[in-house]
């Protein structure tokens, strides 16, 4: 059986995932706030002849991924893999830091990880096998300044990608992180222009002096090198690899 959630799997990295994995046999439950997400499912299902379902919950009502989970569980049958890709971004300097957003990134790029590993941990540990892989960032290990709630939430799942691991070692359930540099999905091209604002510069300079100054390649990340790396975790092969945050990120954390 191979069948994988994918939070945030309607748009960007997820929807990358989402597809590649199809491509590789996967069954899939996507989850996200597109409003075309059913489209995007039926599309995938009928590109690569695989069962996926698409799911609206919002992450950051916990009863709503309890019924995602169970959804899954019920029309694909299982949960093999977990991926907690879903994440939302604000940059702002902390003094004007709405704290409507801390509260939302918080939510969804951190408490929407643990409820969701939750709720899969029981059918994961029944059967024996279970792959929970958290798409965090290099801001799950460094920093940048005007992202306060983004970094320390993504460094909140880096600790919480540990326990788990150490949890689920018993039940054959690993829990590994993704870290990307950037990806130039619909989250970037918003956070190009947020950095211009906070950085007053413009958004090519805000490409180049910013965004990509830390990494020693300068070029965007590319989606289907993440989604091979994610296939690799959600494999046979990396049963005794658990609990390590594996960068992508152009070499930014070497420095
Ligand atoms: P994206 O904006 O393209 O996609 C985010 C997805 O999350 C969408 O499907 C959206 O609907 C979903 N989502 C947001 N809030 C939700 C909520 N409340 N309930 C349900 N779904 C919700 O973003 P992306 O760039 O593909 O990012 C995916 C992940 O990768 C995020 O965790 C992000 O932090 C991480 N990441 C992205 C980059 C990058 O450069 N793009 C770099 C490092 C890490």
């Amino acid at each position: 059986m191979k069948n994988a959630v994918i939070t945030g799997g309607s748009s960007g990295i997820g929807l990358g995932i989402a597809k590649y994995f199809a491509q590789h046999g996967y069954n899939l439950l996507i989850n996200g706030l597109e409003k075309n997400g059913q489209e995007i499912a039926s599309s995938i299902a009928e590109t690569y002849g695989v069962t996926c379902i698409f799911s609206p919950a919002n992450l950051l009502i916990p009863e709503e991924i309890y019924q995602m989970i169970a959804l899954a569980e019920e029309q694909l049958g299982s949960i093999q893999v977990l991926i907690n890709n879903a994440g939302i971004q604000f940059v702002s300097p902390i003094e004007e830091f709405p704290d409507a957003k801390w509260e939302a990134i918080l939510g969804v790029n951190l408490s929407s990880v643990f409820y969701a590993s939750k709720a899969a941990w029981k059918g994961m540990k029944a059967q024996g096998f279970g792959r929970i892989i958290n798409i965090t960032s290099a801001h799950g290990l460094r920093a940048s300044e005007f992202k306060s709630a983004y970094v320390a939430a993504k460094h909140g799942v880096t600790g919480l990608t540990k326990v788990l691991a150490l949890e689920g070692a018993p039940f054959g359930i690993t829990c590994n992180a993704i870290c990307p540099g950037y990806v130039r999905t619909p989250l970037v091209e918003g956070q190009i222009a947020d950095q211009a604002k906070a950085h007053n510069m413009s958004e090519e300079e805000i490409i180049e002096k910013v965004m990509l100054k830390k990494q020693a390649i300068k070029s965007f990340i590319a989606i289907e090198d993440l989604a091979a790396l994610a296939l690799f975790l959600a494999s046979e092969n990396s049963s005794t690899m658990t609990g390590v945050s594996l960068p992508m990120e152009g070499g930014w954390t070497s420095q």
